[in-house]
């Protein structure tokens, strides 16, 4: 064993799947080299910095410019021909050092050599570092832990007992964070199982679409991950990996439905009605309310004529009925949005006619790994380089800050209106067009179907490896875009006067996300019901509270979604790192709840407001899922993970009345 591996940074670590030692390296110096060749330069410089406790590898010179990703992304963030041949070099001699010195642990990391890295990776933005040291989740100081203890404020017969609502990605987050805490709480789940939208979406082809090493909590980083872009079953499996690790498994309530949360401003109290599976209705009283039952959970089914009269199978994406046998049937799938992408692809060569109905054309930006299995180099420096995931992790949340709003931020009077929003967003629209027409040559009448009218980014992108082409090119595939005018027992009248005849209609339709706690009744002070009070616009300050409703914290609530940038999972964190910090407050002042400004909430919606209709999804002639019912963009969170780490740092006490 290695000096190195004494004083590591094993006890600094906050990550339920911490590995404190990698794999000795045995290769040569050539299948090191060889290595070296296809690994991502700044991620395994910043291991190899942080292993050698050597930080002076990182040379100006070999800075990744991070260089913006478009329709392209940009090996090394960018760097240079130059630059790439001196990383590789240098990286070469720290591989060697580490085989040599058989060094297979990272030596507890130093707060000047932490920040010489973090300015590295980043180009020297300074600004991001505290976020960065949250997600790296390697200094005790800087991880989302909380900083304080339940028990410095717990008083004998005034305990303070949350509710978790919901244990997706969103719920688990809290959870583990309050239990880190020590704040006491329960945690209900309607469902049999947790996991939320990964456990519910069952359908053929489900996967990421993100990146994995950006779709992980920063207290687990797993390290193995098989794929590229996980299949939902790796997804919901890390997620129940996670439960266990943290202790919650044991402690969710499944099967346990909130109906109703009423405030009782004298006792200070959520009042909860609580269904439960075969037992009835209940009532139990809570401090705090923390809502994180879901963003796209509700499905949208349009209300098409006649849909009760066919006589075959229906069933919406996220209600996949896996007794259905779909192979060698005439099957319809509505829609072309990221579950119809999903779909189509995974079911058309064992169908026996397939046709889609489009009504908008997806953009889909390249994405050649879509379908692949981690490199064999990739897992190679996983095993062997001392927190490499840790480290490659980080790097794709560096990414991940800018992503990609430049290519989606409208200039004003842009002539190409309503095509695109700007001379970068029309660049990226031609591009993805010739892409187009290389997937559909040949196929004139389909590829006029599949270039969209609309700016690229005004709704989600999907990520493409060509299978949605190869799918619809298929000769026993057609693509309908003639609009539905009613079903029959058959099969589906469109208004072109075709009749499809179909046995299985898929509605990929999409959700209504719009509907924030929808079919749960939220009433706050004074009687006020929450769906009264936004009155179908759900507003939130920070994304998490809401005036006249104390002690209520959404996690994942409106405006807090990122589009073209940043980690959901930094996102939903650091929501259930502002409840605590909410409810530390509570505590320290000995007060019975806290309850966020008007004042406030119209602050923030009015910031956030202005930046959404500065982007494409904000224009006014582009219609999305992202805008609700009253027109305002009540989904998206328009900057970057780092405006929401500011607006969260502190919970500031003129924002807040406190309830005693
Ligand atoms: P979606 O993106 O909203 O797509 C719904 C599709 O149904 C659109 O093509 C829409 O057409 C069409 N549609 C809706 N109502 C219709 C009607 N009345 N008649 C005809 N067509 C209709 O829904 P989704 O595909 O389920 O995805 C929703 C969101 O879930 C995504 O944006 C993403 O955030 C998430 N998601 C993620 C993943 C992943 O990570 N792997 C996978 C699936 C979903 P228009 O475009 O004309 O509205």
């Amino acid at each position: 064993m290695s000096e190195n591996s004494v004083n590591t940074l094993a006890p600094a670590a906050d990550d339920l799947f911490w590995q404190a030692n990698s794999e000795l390296i045995t290769e040569s110096d050539e299948q090191l080299a060889r290595i070296v060749d296809q690994a991502d330069l700044p991620a395994l410089l910043a291991a190899i910095a942080a292993a050698t406790s050597n930080t002076a590898i990182l040379a100006e010179e070999l800075r990744p410019p991070l260089t913006p990703v478009d329709t392209k992304n940009h090996p090394h963030g960018g760097m240079g021909e130059e630059a790439v041949l001196k990383g590789k070099a240098v990286a070469l001699s720290g591989l060697i050092q580490l085989r040599d010195q058989q060094i297979t642990a990272t030596p507890a990391l130093q707060p000047q050599a932490a920040e010489e890295i973090l300015a590295y990776l980043s180009n020297g933005h300074s600004e991001w570092a505290d976020m960065l040291k949250h997600e790296l989740s390697i200094l005790p100081e800087n991880s989302g832990a909380p900083t304080w203890q339940y028990e410095d404020f717990a008083v004998a017969g005034k305990e303070f007992t949350a509710l978790i609502v919901g244990s997706g990605v969103a719920g688990i987050a809290a959870a583990h964070r309050f239990a880190q805490a020590g704040v006491p709480f329960e945690i209900i789940e309607a469902s049999a199982r947790l996991g939320g939208t990964w456990q519910k979406n069952k359908y053929p082809g489900v996967r990421l679409d993100t990146p994995t090493f950006g779709y992980s909590y920063s207290f687990a980083q797993k390290a193995d991950w098989p794929h590229q872009f996980a299949q939902g079953e790796e997804v919901r499996e890390y997620l129940e990996t996670v439960a266990a690790k943290a202790g919650l498994s044991g402690k969710i309530q499944y099967g346990t439905r909130l109906i109703s949360a009423t405030w009782d401003e004298a006792a200070g109290q959520w009042e909860a009605v609580i269904s439960q599976d075969g037992n009835g209705v209940e009532t139990r009283r809570f401090n705090a309310l923390i809502s994180a039952s879901g963003q796209l959970d509700i499905p949208n089914i349009p209300e098409f004529p006649n849909r009760d009269k066919f006589a075959g199978i229906q069933m919406h994406s996220q209600e996949w009925d896996s007794s259905v046998d779909w192979r060698g049937k005439k099957v319809a799938v509505i829609g072309t949005g990221a579950s119809a992408y999903q779909i189509v692809p995974a079911i058309y060569q064992d169908v026996e006619e397939l046709v889609v109905f489009q009504r908008n054309a997806p953009w889909m930006l390249p994405a050649p790994a879509y379908h692949q299995e981690v490199s064999e180099t990739f897992s190679w420096l996983v095993r062997k380089v001392p927190h490499y995931a840790q480290w490659f992790r980080l790097w794709t949340t560096v990414l991940g800050i800018p992503g990609r709003f430049h290519t989606v931020r409208a200039e004003e009077n842009w002539p190409q209106a309503p095509l695109s929003v700007s001379r970068k967003n029309h660049q990226v629209r031609e591009e993805l067009i010739d892409l187009l027409r290389e997937q559909f040559e040949g196929h004139p009448d389909l590829l006029k179907h599949a270039i969209p009218s609309y700016p690229p980014g005004a709704k989600r992108m999907l990520r493409d490896n060509g299978v949605w082409a190869q799918a619809l090119k298929a000769e026993h595939s057609t693509l309908e875009v003639s609009p539905i005018v009613e079903f029959t027992e058959t099969g589906i009248m469109t208004a072109d006067g075709v009749h499809h005849e179909v046995d299985i209609v898929i509605y990929a339709t999409g959700f209504k996300p719009s509907d924030y706690l929808d079919g749960i009744e939220i009433v706050g002070r004074e009687g006020l019901r929450i769906h009264d009070y936004w009155q179908a616009d759900a507003r939130a300050h920070n994304g998490v509270t809401v005036p006249g409703f104390p002690n209520f914290f959404m996690v994942y609530g409106p405006n807090v979604g990122g589009v073209v940038a940043g980690s959901l999972h930094f996102m939903l964190e650091r929501a259930s790192e502002y409840a605590l910090k909410a409810i530390h407050e509570v505590l320290k002042r000995d007060a019975k709840a806290l309850s966020v400004t008007q004042e406030a909430l119209d602050r923030f919606t009015a910031w956030v407001d202005a930046e959404n209709r500065q982007m494409a999804w904000g224009q006014p002639y582009v219609k999305t899922w992202y805008q609700n019912s009253k027109g305002r963009v009540s989904q998206v969170w328009p900057f970057t993970n780092i405006e929401y780490w500011e607006a969260t740092e502190s919970v500031r006490p003129d924002e807040h009345e406190f309830l005693r």
